[in-house]
């Protein structure tokens, strides 16, 4: 019972002026301040910037409340600088989203708050806001294409439910399919009704083409795009018409679920399935999941979008056990008249001799499409010359020093590097190890892919595709331009390549390399590889000319495969699904993931150990805590990382689990160089 203490006046008598006040530092509370001087606050400043003095500097932090009486004791307590009022208050909404969060996620709610912030409103010192170009007057807007019969149907099932508060869909569609058009439909609603939508897409990247059709269609919602390549100015002036309501249509990556819309009527998340929703450091948090939360919260639908959605909203939208949390929606068909899905053929590379890697059948089809203008693309999900560099007379590879991970040859600029840690050396002359000079790359990157194309195909005009191609979102939009500008034959790619993008004189797919994600240790892989099989795949024929996809394989009889040839995502997920039921793996059950990182494994299983023997633990039967274990890749960047899986039937354990053994955690006297984090809902093991 906290009420009286209300109503009781502090020792002086008369109500202090307090501010409490959320700070990003790594304390799960907030900070109390005496008021400005001269400056009393009132309760519209709750959610508004304030500057604040913070050990030894000046820090931003926001308002939550003005309570009538604080822990701290007054001749401790030390006055704020300034109310920052340059920005209407954030609004209670945002706050229970970042609480959520917090909560969820067992991060500080200050860090969440002010790491959703762009940085620019961060920033004690903010730079002078120039003040933005008059927009251009709106061109007139994109007339609709009529609807497919099953574009009719899934939005007749989600008008069915219009004005009804919360209700999510996963829109089930082959790329192609009109998911978009849902979509913008959708949209197209939602600002009719005066309200604003959020369109969150995995990468944006890789998605300049669906920016430019949103806009095209509503040259007049004054459409905004959130993501890190923005400038600081651009990012926090278009956070701003967000949040002022000016631009009714926000297209961003994940960090832009938090952006405050105030009148917020949809959410659609598309490709939902996609790994780049899940942040992988600081607040590891996923987007999608803070998405469907934030419409429950608002009271909106929200559309999951994906041709192969992740086992978790599949199981939301068919598993009996799930009792109908989402609704499904299907596109089975292409919506371009006359799209067909390509047909998609397994090649058994066992049964030939392969020239470099690639099979007679696979040349022959990019040759034909040499010969009729036409393109084709070879995926190759590994980017480098090759994985390693070996020596045979001794057995010498190159290896990472500071890794539990090889080295991986890049022929382009004569280096061997470090896809973790980014460690660069140049490739030795002979091996380090016995002297032989005859060291030899093993395996094959996409580098070396394009070398054995360009042998094969001399006349070809061939374009690799990868991270490393591709650097920036400058590099990539100028290889899309020459893709589409008919510049190349072939394209030689990672699945960078395999995303939202419409190559109209595409027809032939060339998958190589995929049999290794089918044995992998880990569990996930198959479900990755099938979405990127998919969608690679959805690249050929998608206008009028027919696609093909030829897949080398050594196992041509394996059920991911056999799904593929049949475009059956259903049957794939649904095997999948009774594989992770048996085995009692998400989402049958609820995860965790305690992770340390020290100089010597040792010490972090150390620490993992006293983690483990929490007291408590013995209290929640329902959490179940394994051994901890050294990480698959035990050693990253000098540091040797452990983790601890806990795991729970239940999300509401799990969570009641996690709120007091994060704390227990937080008092465990650890080496100096330990690092540890908690990751609720672990997609890598
Ligand atoms: P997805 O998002 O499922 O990949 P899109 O919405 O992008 O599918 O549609 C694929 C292609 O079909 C696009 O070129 C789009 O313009 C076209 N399209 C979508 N819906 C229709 C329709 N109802 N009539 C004609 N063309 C359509
Ligand atoms: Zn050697
Ligand atoms: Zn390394």
């Amino acid at each position: 019972m906290d009420a009286p203490q209300e109503k009781t006046p502090d020792r002086t008598g008369e109500r202090m002026n307090l501010v409490r006040v959320a700070l990003d530092v790594p304390l799960h509370r907030h900070f109390d301040y005496l008021a400005p001087s001269g400056d009393p606050p009132t309760p519209a400043d709750i959610g508004r910037r304030i500057r604040v003095p913070f050990g030894t500097r000046a820090r931003i932090g926001i308002i939550v409340d003005l309570p009538a009486h604080s822990d701290i004791a007054p001749a401790q307590l030390k006055p704020a600088e300034a109310i920052l009022r340059d920005l209407p208050p954030l609004p209670p909404d945002w706050f229970r989203l970042c609480e959520f969060c917090a909560a969820y996620y067992q991060v500080p709610p200050g860090e969440v708050m002010l790491s959703t912030l762009p940085a620019g409103l961060r920033r004690v010192d903010p730079p002078r806001a120039r003040t933005p170009k008059a927009p251009a007057r709106p061109p007139a807007a994109q007339a609709a294409p009529p609807l497919t019969a099953e574009q009719e149907a899934a939005l007749a099932v989600i008008d069915a439910h219009a004005g009804r508060g919360f209700h999510a869909y996963l829109l089930h569609g082959v790329t192609g399919s009109g998911k978009t058009e849902v979509y913008l439909r959708l949209i197209e609603r939602a600002l009719a009704a005066g309200r604003q939508a959020l369109l969150l897409v995995p990468e944006i990247n890789l998605t300049p083409q669906l920016e430019a059709r949103v806009a095209e269609r509503f040259p007049a919602a004054g459409l905004v795009s959130l993501h890190s390549e923005l400038t600081e100015a651009a990012r926090a002036r278009n956070w701003r018409a967000a949040f002022a309501g000016q631009a009714r249509i926000v297209l961003g990556t994940r960090l832009a679920v938090f952006t405050p819309l105030p009148e917020l009527g949809l959410i659609v998340v598309d490709e939902e399935h996609d790994p780049s929703f899940k942040q992988q450091d600081g607040m590891r948090y996923s987007a999608r999941d803070v998405a469907v939360f934030r419409a429950r919260e608002r009271g909106i639908p929200i559309v999951l979008g994906s041709a192969t959605p992740s086992l978790e909203s599949w199981a939301n939208a068919t598993d009996a056990r799930a009792r109908g949390r989402y609704t499904l929606l299907t596109l089975r068909g292409r919506a371009v008249e006359n799209a067909r899905l390509p047909a998609v053929q397994r090649i058994d590379t066992r049964l030939e001799k392969l020239q470099d890697g690639l099979s007679g059948a696979l040349l022959a089809g990019i040759g034909k499409r040499l010969a009729r203008g036409e393109q084709s693309l070879v995926f190759l999900n590994r980017r480098g010359y090759a994985p390693v560099l070996a020596c045979a007379a001794c057995g010498w590879a190159s290896r990472c020093t500071r890794c539990a991970a090889n080295l991986v040859l890049h022929l382009a600029d004569r280096r061997l590097r470090c896809h973790h840690c980014g460690l660069e050396q140049r490739i030795p002359k002979a091996c380090p190890s016995c002297g032989n000079q005859d060291i030899l790359p093993f395996g094959r990157g996409t580098q070396r892919l394009e070398e054995v194309l360009a042998a094969h195909f001399p006349q070809a005009r061939i374009l690799r595709v990868d991270r490393d191609s591709a650097k920036s979102r400058k590099q990539w939009e100028a290889l899309l331009e020459r893709i589409h500008g008919g510049e190349a034959d072939i394209l030689v790619g990672t699945q960078m390549l395999a995303k939202g993008h419409d190559f109209p004189r595409l027809t032939l797919v060339g998958v190589v390399g995929a049999d290794a994600a089918l044995h992998a240790a880990d569990w996930r892989a198959p479900e990755r590889l099938f979405a990127q099989l998919m969608q690679v795949a959805g690249r050929a024929g998608r206008a009028e000319l027919a696609g093909e996809v030829l897949i080398q394989t050594q196992f041509p009889e394996h059920p991911l495969y056999a799904a593929l040839v049949r475009h059956d995502y259903p049957a794939f997920a649904a095997q999948q699904l009774a594989e992770r039921a048996q085995a009692g793996f998400p989402p049958y059950a609820y995860q965790a993931m305690l992770r340390a990182e020290a100089q010597h494994m040792a010490e972090a299983i150390a620490f993992l150990a006293t983690a483990r023997a929490w007291p408590e633990a013995a209290a929640h039967g329902d959490v179940l805590l394994y051994d901890p274990v050294p990480m698959r890749m035990a050693r990253r960047a000098n540091y040797e990382r452990a983790q601890l899986l806990a795991e729970s039937p239940s999300r509401q354990a799990l969570q009641r689990f996690l709120a007091g053994w994060r704390e227990a955690i937080e008092a465990i006297r650890a080496p100096a160089r330990l690092r540890w984090h908690l990751e609720v809902d672990p997609l890598e093991f």
